[in-house]
């Protein structure tokens, strides 16, 4: 099994663990079970109306999706160069002298965390404590949509909870207003909800447009890109062709073409680009170097758009 030994992102993985499973607790404990169960339930064994049935069973499904997407991320390889030499006839083979003289395929790079050359290496992100290559970017994405999903339903939760206690406060003026341990804790879910919704929903937006323009985190840096081809084509190079694959957590890429070209960006050099590569102390052969480094994106130098201040992924 795949796993990094890096002490900042085993411990951000646990978080994130710990972070799911204590906002299941908290939603299931007072929401579902303080506003739908029923005295009569359907089955004996679990006390929810209908309605309780299915949103506990949807969010379950939810949160279990994210849950093992995140552990599938972690512990899949991203995108190890399984050649050590280029194919007979490539011309201009790059080697890494960090991975003892191996190949380096055009679209690969070194990461310093995983000790070894990545295959449409994007980054590495110590959320997953791994790399987002090509092998697990499917898994990453998933994890982001499932994550987003599950924080969004949350939060409709909560706000029916506090529907149905304006409710019943209404209708029953003498009725007990809500625990205080209730209150604390549901606040701080909402808090944690609408910054994951913000965060996650960040990293999604840059990871549809890495798909789009066929151009990782580090590409978009040393402004080049793989073969442009329509959005469907650049998504089942990640997500495989079969359809009924794409929402389950276990890779589907197919099989990585290692001779495909890194294409420089037509666009016209602007003083813009030329201040990221000043700000990064980057030039010629030496960016790629100080590209590897990227631990976390910091500002992404998209050309499609550019956020001030944007220091994480
Ligand atoms: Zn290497
Ligand atoms: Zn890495």
């Amino acid at each position: 099994m795949w796993v990094n030994c890096d002490a900042l992102g085993i411990a951000l993985s646990l978080v994130t663990w710990l972070l799911l499973v204590i906002t299941d607790f908290i939603v299931v404990r007072f929401v579902l079970f303080a506003w739908f169960t029923s005295s009569r339930p359907r089955f004996r064994w679990v006390p929810f109306t209908d309605l309780g049935l299915f949103l506990m069973a949807l969010y379950q499904l939810l949160l279990m999706l994210s849950l093992v997407s995140h552990v599938r991320a972690v512990t899949t390889d991203p995108g190890t160069i399984s050649l050590s030499s280029a194919p007979d006839g490539f011309s201009n083979a790059r080697h890494c002298k960090l991975c003892q003289g191996r190949w380096k395929p055009p679209r690969a790079h070194h990461c310093k965390t995983c000790r070894r050359c990545i295959f449409r290496m994007d980054h590495h992100c110590p959320w997953i404590n791994n790399c987002v290559g090509l092998s697990n970017q499917k898994l990453f994405i998933l994890f982001l949509v499932y994550t987003c999903s599950s924080a969004v339903f949350t939060l409709l939760l909560l706000a029916a909870g506090v529907f149905y206690w304006l409710w019943s406060q209404s209708s029953w003026s003498d009725a007990p207003p809500p625990g205080s341990a209730s209150l604390i804790c549901c606040g701080l879910v909402a808090v944690e909800c609408f910054a994951a919704v913000l965060f996650v929903s960040d990293f999604l937006q840059e990871q549809v447009e890495s798909i789009q323009m066929n151009s990782t985190l580090v590409e978009t840096y040393q402004r080049t890109h793989g073969q442009r081809a329509s959005f469907t084509e650049h998504f089942m190079a990640i997500f495989g062709p079969s359809w009924w694959t794409w929402p389950f957590p276990f890779p589907s890429a197919p099989e990585p073409d290692y001779t495909e070209p890194a294409i420089a960006d037509e666009e016209v050099w602007s003083q813009e680009s030329t201040d990221d590569h000043n700000s990064l102390g980057i030039a010629g052969e030496e960016s790629e170097e100080m590209m590897e480094t990227v631990q976390e994106p910091g500002a992404r130098p998209r050309q499609r758009h550019t956020r001030d201040g944007n220091q994480t992924d």
